[in-house]
Protein backbone atom coordinates (compact mmCIF):
# COMPACT_ATOMS: atom_id res chain seq x y z
CA UNK A 1 0.00 0.00 0.00
CA UNK A 2 2.81 2.64 0.72
CA UNK A 3 5.82 3.23 -1.51
CA UNK A 4 7.87 5.36 0.26
CA UNK A 5 8.25 8.93 2.45
CA UNK A 6 7.10 11.37 0.22
CA UNK A 7 7.69 14.25 2.45
CA UNK A 8 7.90 15.17 5.83
CA UNK A 9 5.80 18.52 7.22
CA UNK A 10 7.49 20.78 9.34
CA UNK A 11 5.24 23.75 11.03
CA UNK A 12 7.01 27.73 10.75
CA UNK A 13 6.59 30.95 11.42
CA UNK A 14 8.17 32.19 8.40
CA UNK A 15 8.85 30.37 5.38
CA UNK A 16 10.90 32.92 4.78
CA UNK A 17 13.20 33.05 7.47
CA UNK A 18 13.37 28.98 7.44
CA UNK A 19 14.65 29.44 4.23
CA UNK A 20 17.83 30.99 5.65
CA UNK A 21 18.20 27.50 7.13
CA UNK A 22 16.94 24.78 4.86
CA UNK A 23 18.07 26.52 1.61
CA UNK A 24 20.59 28.96 2.27
CA UNK A 25 22.83 26.58 5.02
CA UNK A 26 21.93 23.47 4.27
CA UNK A 27 21.85 24.24 0.66
CA UNK A 28 18.59 22.14 -0.08
CA UNK A 29 17.24 22.56 -3.55
CA UNK A 30 14.23 24.69 -3.23
CA UNK A 31 11.69 22.95 -5.27
CA UNK A 32 8.82 25.85 -5.25
CA UNK A 33 6.27 27.34 -3.28
CA UNK A 34 2.56 27.38 -3.31
CA UNK A 35 -0.47 28.32 -1.54
CA UNK A 36 -3.28 25.59 0.13
CA UNK A 37 -6.16 27.01 0.53
CA UNK A 38 -8.06 24.08 1.85
CA UNK A 39 -5.35 23.96 4.10
CA UNK A 40 -4.71 27.51 4.52
CA UNK A 41 -1.30 27.42 4.79
CA UNK A 42 1.39 28.69 2.82
CA UNK A 43 4.44 25.63 1.46
CA UNK A 44 7.38 25.14 0.11
CA UNK A 45 8.88 22.10 -0.81
CA UNK A 46 12.99 21.47 -0.38
CA UNK A 47 14.57 18.14 -2.29
CA UNK A 48 16.28 15.94 0.06
CA UNK A 49 17.11 13.09 -2.31
CA UNK A 50 13.77 10.99 -2.90
CA UNK A 51 12.43 12.61 -0.40
CA UNK A 52 11.37 16.07 0.46
CA UNK A 53 10.44 18.46 3.47
CA UNK A 54 7.77 20.33 3.03
CA UNK A 55 7.66 24.04 4.85
CA UNK A 56 4.42 25.00 6.18
CA UNK A 57 3.06 28.57 7.37
CA UNK A 58 -0.61 29.34 8.10
CA UNK A 59 -1.75 31.63 5.97
CA UNK A 60 -4.55 32.00 9.35
CA UNK A 61 -4.54 31.41 12.86
CA UNK A 62 -7.14 29.46 12.94
CA UNK A 63 -5.85 26.88 10.56
CA UNK A 64 -4.57 23.22 11.91
CA UNK A 65 -0.99 24.36 11.15
CA UNK A 66 -2.00 27.54 12.91
CA UNK A 67 -3.21 26.03 15.43
CA UNK A 68 -0.34 23.56 15.88
CA UNK A 69 2.00 26.11 16.33
CA UNK A 70 0.25 28.24 18.82
CA UNK A 71 0.17 25.15 20.94
CA UNK A 72 3.53 23.47 20.47
CA UNK A 73 5.59 25.73 18.35
CA UNK A 74 7.62 25.21 15.17
CA UNK A 75 8.45 21.82 14.34
CA UNK A 76 7.92 18.40 12.71
CA UNK A 77 3.95 18.36 11.80
CA UNK A 78 3.37 15.42 9.69
CA UNK A 79 5.14 12.15 7.73
CA UNK A 80 3.43 12.21 4.22
CA UNK A 81 3.08 8.53 2.76
CA UNK A 82 2.98 8.06 -0.73
CA UNK A 83 0.69 5.64 -2.09
CA UNK A 84 -0.95 4.65 -5.73
CA UNK A 85 -4.27 4.84 -4.93
CA UNK A 86 -5.24 7.02 -1.96
CA UNK A 87 -8.89 6.00 -2.23
CA UNK A 88 -8.61 1.70 -1.67
CA UNK A 89 -5.39 2.50 1.03
CA UNK A 90 -8.02 4.77 2.86
CA UNK A 91 -11.16 2.31 2.44
CA UNK A 92 -8.71 -0.52 3.49
CA UNK A 93 -7.59 1.18 6.49
CA UNK A 94 -11.39 2.14 7.47
CA UNK A 95 -12.12 -1.35 7.44
CA UNK A 96 -9.49 -2.25 9.56
CA UNK A 97 -10.36 0.34 12.07
CA UNK A 98 -8.02 3.15 11.67
CA UNK A 99 -9.26 6.06 12.79
CA UNK A 100 -8.95 9.07 9.84
CA UNK A 101 -9.66 12.93 9.95
CA UNK A 102 -10.54 12.60 5.66
CA UNK A 103 -12.63 10.03 5.09
CA UNK A 104 -12.05 10.96 0.73
CA UNK A 105 -9.37 12.87 -0.54
CA UNK A 106 -8.94 16.08 -0.35
CA UNK A 107 -6.68 18.82 -2.86
CA UNK A 108 -3.32 19.02 -1.68
CA UNK A 109 -0.58 20.69 -3.20
CA UNK A 110 0.98 20.33 -6.57
CA UNK A 111 -2.65 18.92 -7.74
CA UNK A 112 -2.16 15.78 -5.40
CA UNK A 113 -5.24 14.48 -4.01
CA UNK A 114 -4.54 13.79 0.54
CA UNK A 115 -6.19 12.69 3.19
CA UNK A 116 -5.08 12.72 6.97
CA UNK A 117 -5.14 9.77 9.74
CA UNK A 118 -5.92 10.35 13.12
CA UNK A 119 -3.09 10.89 15.50
CA UNK A 120 -4.73 9.58 18.20
CA UNK A 121 -4.47 6.30 15.99
CA UNK A 122 -1.18 6.76 15.13
CA UNK A 123 1.39 6.55 17.62
CA UNK A 124 0.76 10.46 17.90
CA UNK A 125 2.53 11.08 14.70
CA UNK A 126 -0.42 13.08 12.36
CA UNK A 127 0.17 10.64 9.09
CA UNK A 128 -0.57 12.03 5.67
CA UNK A 129 -1.53 10.15 2.49
CA UNK A 130 -0.50 11.06 -0.67
CA UNK A 131 -1.65 10.30 -4.29
CA UNK A 132 0.04 11.93 -7.17
CA UNK A 133 -1.08 12.15 -10.59
ZN1 LIG B 1 2.22 17.32 3.66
Amino acid sequence: MIEKIDHIGVAVQSIDKALGLFRDVLELELGGTEEVATQKVQVAFLKVGETRLELLEPTQEDSNVGKYLASKGEGIHHVALKVDNIEAALAQLKAQGVRLINEQPVPGAHGARVAFLHPKGTYGMLLELVEKK
